[in-house]
């Protein structure tokens, strides 16, 4: 079995009904079973401001599904919920990264784990944090742990995360 950790993230409306029916499709693949999930956060967006506003999550998972056949899985549920790709960094149904696959480096065409823009990422690295402080960032981010690696994100990245919970009468 393998270790896993993926980011989901949503900024379009209903922003919550988005994550679940992710989490649902991962958990219902065979090879895939949730392990550890994060609080949900809100946060500003990243790049591309002109946009609203996401939820972002972790979770960990164990799988036996190689990491092209998880990428391909992920971008399967993408499309399903209706992902549209128009503006590199923008507005998304959903999105979902592969951060870590156990300890490994991998480079392809299609695939670079961890994820290239993570340890930059405070999105990423504070549900990260909340369910796997001591999990190491492997060589290309110089084996830092988490913890760590969230101490050099400013203040100011730091406070667009926020945990957020439901509110039936806005997310329904
Ligand atoms: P994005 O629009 O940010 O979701 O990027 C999607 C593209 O990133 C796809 O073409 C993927 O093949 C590629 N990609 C590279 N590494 C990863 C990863 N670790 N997880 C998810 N997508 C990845």
């Amino acid at each position: 079995m393998n270790k896993v950790y993926i980011a989901l993230g949503t900024n379009i409306e209903p922003r919550f009904n988005h994550l679940q029916e992710a989490l649902r499709r991962l958990q219902e693949h065979k090879k895939i079973s949730i392990l550890k999930q994060s609080s949900i956060y809100e946060t500003a967006p990243v790049g591309y401001t002109n946009q609203a506003d996401f939820l972002n999550m972790v979770i960990q998972a164990e799988t036996d599904c190689t990491p092209i056949e998880l990428l391909d899985y992920c971008q399967q549920i993408e499309k399903e919920l209706g992902r549209r790709r128009t503006i590199r960094f923008g507005p998304r149904t959903i999105d979902l990264d592969i951060l870590l696959y156990n300890q490994e480096n991998i480079k392809m065409e299609r695939l670079t784990i961890p994820h290239p823009r993570m340890h930059e990422r405070a999105f990423v690295l504070v549900p990260l944090n909340e369910i796997a402080p001591n999990t190491v960032l492997p060589l290309t981010m110089e084996n830092k742990c988490v913890v760590d690696a969230i101490k050099e994100l400013s203040g100011n990245d730091l406070k667009d995360v926020e945990i957020w919970t439901k509110k039936e009468s806005v997310e329904e």
